[in-house]
């Protein structure tokens, strides 16, 4: 037997790990040779500082191949018990159509993309984003929405700190109904404590009557309950110059007055019932609409008309574009990624279902309701009057009832010892009535006879009677081959990952693998409510506890929440240990949090949502943070020092020396070390923050543990910290689900575990990958990073480097040289690239006029090179302006990107060559990526804000110029 057909050998290429990293083991050693070392432990040694060094390996179990992966989380999925659920409160059962399961959530075009700053190549997602956005705004009626939210929870806190911005009362309080759902209350307790808002609570009347600068309501109850007067309590609210602010049951609303009717100021709610399952919490979009004049204000992301450079409508980011980075600790909220993808599901589920398709889902919902509720109340059970979809019994022993229900594998909400909730949703069927009604000792042999004899139970005075979702895109698409080629054309509009590296700095674009999505959508982690018992979720608890303790081993922290749903979540979590840590020790007073210059934009944002001052430190000129200014300001603020919050290695791609220094500077002034940790993906298995001295992280998940970016979300932003700062983690909303990493603090979403169904991707990361793995992940992304570097060196200078020249993970190309000679820019390069068929890098962050690159340990080194040479070929044409041989304002740099109608067009008006415009190298000949619009007008998209669909008699010239035949 040689050595090479040995079984073990053999086997060993079934090892996922080949298949997650790009480069093969003879193309490491070649780009070794660029780099400049034997192996990549010498690399890593040259690049690392040995203050920080692990010297132990990851305490992980070897890799597994995707088979045995698989099998294993098989194992953990079905310790998960699914039952029927009737819990409502806030999640409601759903089918998610297949054409959008297989062709939106199972389909990389879709889930690898990124968020649209890019407009060219982002239209499709965009459309399907204003889909979104009519819609939420159609139903609310309100006059725009936004891209979508976190959770209902965070967007009700969103809309009390909107409210504050907006409201002219000067009031502190803001009023939350009791009927609004608990854990909303929860997250809105949690939100208004640091910036100093004062709750007060009451039953729904009361906002009437409450001097405050907000109200919430909620419509429908949390209990169901429907029926207020809500216009004389807005006009009371109003009269006081307070806002209101109402969560919503979106699909209530195709019955019910559109809170846009009776005097709602910001309407907030979860689209989840569209479509996307329970998946114990999350992830599901939430929005926010509101009044035209809070649009500036609005927090999260807002996709809006503008148009291109021929005048054609084109869609892209509007306003608040990159608001965190341009207003830092002024930012109206800290939100970054967001629910995209999810966004993108709901969208497509209104687009499936249309106006009428909706209607007939809810009325369905709501007559098997009243159904219920009429054998119910036939039996002497107390059920209420007024509601859509959710029963509030009373009266009964709910202990008892509880118990059968259990036998019948059938969950209600606990509410107390003599009620209980049943909420209903599109997936209930007449046994299900049939069954529930069962648990009441009431039998219901003819459902239609019972359907004759019951009324419905809207109340009159507040049925529905305008119009929503009018435009043809919701009412077009309904045959299942109209909708996949809809969605199938948008995807076709955009670059994604499924066609492109997306190099972008920060963002850790690495390989989403298949077999880590598979687990996802199965039932056992899909369909479990959030709020159902412990023992059903067994097998959530395993794996969260063991996603919990690998990333404590990767990080070197003592305790993890998993509860924030993205970065900037687990930020914000973090730095509230920080706060409860200080307060717990009668130190209230330490609110100054360090922030070095070169900062991500949400780390000012968050600090200052938790009512935290910022003190901007400076960089010096290599790109390091500058320890004499961190030592001063220190010592400045000792008193008041609470925190400092550093991204490791720096925002600048380089591993500082000082950071242990630092960590010691910040501690012998009483404040806490906050470690970023978006930039993980260059130190799993190499040094770990909670080892040198930090005392809390947060992590993205959706970086560097490949949960997708999904077009701008989901995420997940778990918070580590150090034992001591371990009591005033996120706590669990449900006491029975407590595990290790939750503590005592805030909620920071509205659910325990936040976008707890996702959490298989991170978990069949690690467990594909192992601890040697996962060391040698970090290990070519530095590798390619540095490829790329030094490959480029000659062409475009690497702003930064650290110990030995080399750079960490990502490398900061600098623009801006060539631009004063040249007057090509930085975005005039991103933009050319899309003609050679990439995503462009991180643009003008965290240094303006420059390009960031992080190419990822993903990227094989024919894709490396396959940039590289576009790279080059820009960096000629840049050098055919400097040497006069094309013209400095009329160049293939500053039109780009051309589109195919440019390039085809009768009349071609410029002074370079259509084939220079459309293939500048020949392999693009084969195949070509054709952008749908040519470059965006970002200046005339925020003056002329527009957020909806457009119009179909907007596009009708071009219909007509479409359809005109050329021949005839
Ligand atoms: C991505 C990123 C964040 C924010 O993460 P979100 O999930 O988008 O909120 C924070 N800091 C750094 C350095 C990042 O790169």
């Amino acid at each position: 037997m040689t050595q090479n057909t040995s079984l073990r050998s053999l086997e060993h290429h079934d090892a996922f790990i080949e298949r997650h990293i790009g480069p093969n083991d003879g193309e490491i050693a070649q780009m070794l040779r660029v780099v400049g070392h034997d192996s990549l432990e010498a690399m890593t040694d040259a690049i690392v500082p040995g203050s920080i060094r692990s010297t132990d390996p990851l305490a992980l179990p070897e890799a597994v191949s995707e088979v045995e992966a698989l099998a294993k989380i098989r194992d953990i999925a079905d310790r998960n018990l699914v039952f029927r659920s009737f819990i409502g409160q806030g999640y409601a059962g759903t089918h998610t159509p297949n054409v959008i399961l297989r062709n939106i959530l199972e389909n990389p075009a879709w889930y690898t993309a990124y968020t649209p700053y890019q407009a060219e190549i982002s239209q499709g997602r965009m459309e399907a984003l204003i889909n979104f956005q009519t819609m939420c705004a159609d139903l609310t009626g309100m006059e725009i929405a936004n891209a979508s939210l976190l959770d209902e929870g965070t967007a009700a806190a969103e809309a009390m700190t909107l409210a504050k911005r907006s409201a002219k009362s000067k009031s502190n309080v803001f009023f939350v109904s009791n009927g609004v759902h608990p854990q909303t209350i929860e997250v809105l307790r949690t939100r208004a404590e640091p910036i100093g808002i004062e709750l007060v609570f009451g039953d729904e009347a009361e906002a009437a009557t409450t001097e405050a600068f907000g109200v919430l309501l909620q419509y429908p109850d949390t209990f169901g309950r429907i029926g207020g007067d809500y216009q004389a309590i807005s006009d009371a609210v109003h009269a006081r110059q307070g806002l209101v602010c109402v969560a919503v049951d979106l699909l209530a609303l195709t019955l019910v007055a559109a809170p846009g009717e009776w005097g709602a100021d910001i309407v907030v709610g979860n689209t989840q019932r569209f479509g996307v399952p329970f998946g114990f919490g999350g992830p599901h979009a939430a929005f926010m609409a509101c009044r035209d004049a809070y649009k500036r204000s609005m927090p999260g992301r807002l996709i809006g008309v503008s148009v291109d450079v021929e005048g054609n409508n084109a869609y892209r980011l509007t306003l608040q574009t990159r608001e965190q980075h341009i207003r830092r600790e002024k930012a109206t909220s800290n939100i970054c990624t967001a629910q995209v993808l999810l966004a993108v599901m709901a969208s497509m589920y209104a687009v499936y279902h249309g106006p009428e398709g909706l209607v007939r889902i809810a009325r369905r919902t709501h007559r098997l309701a009243a159904i219920l509720a009429g054998a119910l109340r036939g039996a002497g059970v107390a059920v209420g009057e007024s509601f859509f979809d959710t029963l509030h019994v009373t009266g009964i022993d709910a202990a008892e009832l509880h118990q059968r229900a259990h036998h019948a594998h059938i969950n209600l909400r606990a509410i107390d010892n003599t009620s209980v909730g049943i909420a209903l949703d599109e997936t209930t069927t007449r046994g299900d009535i049939a069954a529930l009604a069962g648990l009441f000792g009431v039998e219901i042999t003819d459902i239609d006879a019972l359907d004759d004899a019951t009324a419905d139970a809207l109340p009159s005075g507040l049925l529905r009677t305008s119009r929503f979702l009018t435009h043809p895109v919701f009412n077009t698409h309904h045959s299942e081959h109209e909708l996949l080629r809809y969605m199938r054309s948008l995807a076709d509009k955009d670059l994604a990952m499924d066609r492109t590296m997306i190099p972008l700095g920060s963002c850790t674009m690495k390989l989403n693998a298949t077999a880590e999505m598979i687990p996802i959508t199965w039932p056992e982690f899909a369909n479990i409510h959030p709020l159902a018992p412990a023992e059903q979720a067994q097998g959530y608890k395993e794996l969260i506890d063991g996603l919990e303790a690998m990333l404590a081993e990767v990080t070197g922290y003592d305790n993890v929440s998993l509860q924030p749903n993205s970065g900037a979540q687990g930020e914000y979590a973090g730095l509230l240990a920080i706060r409860a840590y200080h307060r717990a020790r009668g130190e209230a007073q330490r609110d100054i949090c360090l922030i070095p210059e070169s900062a991500h934009g949400t780390n000012p944002a968050s600090a200052q949502l938790c009512g935290m001052k910022v003190v901007v430190t400076k960089c010096d000129k290599d790109g390091n943070v500058d320890v004499e200014d961190i030592r001063a300001q220190a010592g400045k603020y000792s008193d008041r020092l609470a925190a400092i919050m550093m991204t490791y290695p720096s925002t600048h791609g380089v591993f500082e020396e000082d950071v242990v220094e630092i960590c010691d500077i910040v501690h012998q002034h009483g404040g806490q070390v906050y470690t970023d940790g978006a930039n993980m993906n260059a130190l799993v298995g190499l040094a770990k923050p909670g080892k040198w001295g930090s005392d809390v992280s947060h992590l993205n998940l959706h970086k560097t543990f490949c949960i997708p970016h999904g077009g701008g979300g989901p995420g997940v932003g778990p918070c580590a910290v150090r034992s001591h700062l371990a009591p005033y983690l996120p706590r669990a909303f449900n006491d029975g689900m407590a595990t290790a990493g939750v503590g005592d603090g805030a909620m920071v979403s509205a659910a325990t575990f936040g976008s707890a169904s996702i959490l298989p991707i991170s978990w069949m990361y690690i467990t594909l990958m192992g601890r040697q793995g996962l060391r040698k992940a970090s290990q070519v992304a530095m590798l390619n990073a540095n490829y790329v570097a030094r490959k480029l060196a000659p062409h475009y200078p690497t702003l930064y480097t650290g110990r030995n020249d080399l750079v960490a993970h990502e490398c900061i190309l600098d623009l801006r040289p060539l631009e004063k000679e040249t007057g090509v820019s930085a975005e005039d390069v991103a933009k050319r690239l899309i003609d050679f068929g990439f995503h462009a890098p991180t643009l003008s962050f965290p240094v303006a006029g420059t390009l960031m690159v992080e190419p990822t340990e993903s990227e094989s080194m024919h894709e490396l090179d396959r940039f590289i040479n576009a790279m080059i070929e820009i960096r000629q044409e840049i050098r055919a302006i400097a040497d006069g041989k094309l013209d400095r304002e009329d160049n293939p740099l500053k039109h780009a990107p051309h589109t195919a109608a440019q390039v085809s067009a009768t009349e071609w008006k410029h002074a370079y060559p259509r084939e220079l415009a459309a293939f500048p190298l020949a392999v693009l000949r084969q195949q070509k990526y054709w952008p749908p619009v040519a470059r965006v007008d970002n200046v005339y998209g925020d003056k002329n804000v527009f957020c909806s669909c457009v119009p179909i008699n907007e596009f009708a010239g071009d219909i007509e110029a479409f359809s005109e035949p050329m021949v005839s």
